[in-house]
């Protein structure tokens, strides 16, 4: 296993929809257990692989490990299958735009459909972090980062803070 190089917005990987991984071969497996190692070594709690320029609908998080015992999660081809109603904003950082902690907005709980490095399919229903671990790691896969999901002013400040990091 390798740690990877975490790409930093605005690298034009994180704003491309990603493409349907399909079979689950070595090299997706390869690409899986790279991107836990680098996700711990960065360390954070999800990690989505245009993040480390493989442009393909493949996650990997784990909402443990900073509280606990490691549970380690990869999700293939994953789906958001049912959003709640309810909705709460919440402060969240991304590995890609270090230094940064945008205000978002998610629905309070989720159903999602995936399948692991077994190729058997999932669902499960999630709430409190997980849910929205797994709402910001599947925007990924849309091409969409936390910026994209502010007001047009809110991101001004954001991008202006965030140049500020950078420079
Ligand atoms: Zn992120």
């Amino acid at each position: 296993m390798s740690v990877l190089e975490i790409l930093k917005w605005p690298d034009p990987r994180l704003s491309t929809p990603c493409i349907p991984v399909g079979g689950i071969d070595e090299e997706v497996r390869r690409l899986a257990a790279d991107m836990l190692e680098t996700m711990y070594a960065a360390p954070g709690r999800g990690l989505a692989a245009p993040q480390v320029g493989v442009t393909k609908r493949l996650f990997v998080m784990d909402v443990a490990w900073k509280d606990g015992a490691p549970e380690p999660v990869v999700m293939v081809d994953p789906a958001i299958t049912w959003r709640s109603d309810e909705i709460a904003t919440g402060i969240e950082g991304c590995l890609s735009m270090p230094g940064i902690a945008a205000e978002v907005a998610r629905n309070t709980e989720i159903e999602a459909t995936w399948r692991g490095l077994d190729d058997r399919p999932q669902r499960h229903r999630f709430d409190g972090f997980a849910a929205i671990c797994i709402q910001h790691e599947y925007d990924h896969l849309e091409g969409l980062v936390t910026f994209d999901r502010v007001s047009p002013e809110e991101r001004q400040r954001l991008e202006a803070a965030y140049s500020a990091v950078l420079a």
